[in-house]
């Protein structure tokens, strides 16, 4: 009986793993670290053996299984089910893993972004439940926007909608980011992104208490920001007014274009709290000059968004 299914969530970090019943339960988790060196089909071929694992260790076999959903940090061309590349696993790139996973275990496969995953986790179970529309933004070190319209997750034409954090607003200005384009969102709002900001200011002069906490300038992070923020550091404050302008500017655009009124916002940089949404939320109404409610929402699901959302790709209609 195909009753049971799994949903996996892949990050640069950690592959996460989840094996549902039939009642939708998580009956067992498996979490390991992610191995950056592996090519795409030694990759699969890890996660295959993984769940080979889980399988035996609940005394199932792949004939028990109704599906397995992937959330990757990934391009991917979604109808042909192939990785175009990965931001932060570079080495698995130009690979139809979908069939490749699927023929080796004999088991349905749907992957998709984690972006997707996250949005439909969201709409169907958190923050997003009830609104027809809805964009889910994962702001940490990637900035992104899985897009809900009409109750469904909307993919684009070739599956990579939501890469809202590469859209360019001081083009050629400012800090390169992955992309390979300066003056993305991203390279103004990642966490990762305005501790460079936060270093060239530094060496054109600026002094600031992040130093002494981080024990040099290039060992900042987003907690020393925070920290010193707390304490009133003028660069630490001028990091989180930067942060939270080009957020407010990115979430403008995003609601002009698309006229979507549920905003909700997960990921690292969520931590900030009040300190960073705040000036978010400010600088968001100090553009927007009509009163129709927009709201600002926490992601509500914990840990387990990311295999939920993978799962939850076996149930589309
Ligand atoms: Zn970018």
């Amino acid at each position: 009986m195909k009753r049971y299914y799994f949903g996996i969530d892949v990050g640069g970090t950690k592959i996460a793993y989840g094996l549902f019943n039939e009642k939708n339960e998580i009956i067992d988790r498996h979490r390991v670290p992610s191995d950056k060196s592996l090519p795409g089909p030694l990759f699969f071929d890890s996660i295959a053996s993984d769940i080979g694992m889980m399988l035996q260790r609940n005394s199932l076999t792949a004939a028990d299984l109704s599906g397995i959903g992937i959330g990757m940090p990934s391009y991917i061309l979604f109808d042909e089910g192939k990785i175009l590349m990965t931001t932060n696993l570079t080495r698995i790139k130009d690979f139809a893993a979908r069939d490749y996973l699927a023929g080796k275990l004999g088991v349905r496969v749907v992957i998709d972004n984690d972006s997707h995953t996250g949005a439909i986790a969201e709409h169907r179970f958190g923050a997003g439940r009830g609104f027809k529309h809805m964009i889910y933004c994962p702001v940490s070190t990637g900035t992104s926007a899985g897009i809900i319209i009409n109750d469904h997750i909307f993919r684009g034409s070739y599956g990579f909608s939501g890469e809202a954090g590469h859209m360019l607003i001081t083009p050629d200005e400012g800090v390169l980011c992955g992309c390979e384009n300066k003056g993305c969102f991203m390279s103004h709002t990642s966490g990762s992104m305005i501790v460079r900001h936060i270093r060239q200011r530094i060496i054109a002069g600026d002094q600031t208490i992040m130093v002494e906490l981080a024990g040099a300038p290039e060992k900042i992070t987003a907690k020393h920001i925070e920290d010193a923020a707390k304490m009133g550091d003028a660069l630490a404050c001028w990091a989180i007014d930067h942060m939270a302008k080009y957020l407010a500017v990115w979430v403008y655009n995003m609601y002009s274009l698309l006229n979507i009124n549920c905003f909700v916002f997960g990921g690292g940089l969520t931590k900030f709290g009040g300190m960073l949404f705040d000036p978010i939320r400010s600088y968001f109404d100090s553009y927007n000059h009509n009163d129709m409610p927009v709201y600002f929402k926490f992601a509500e699901l914990g840990d387990d968004f990311g295999i939920i959302g993978a799962a939850q790709l076996l149930f589309e209609d």
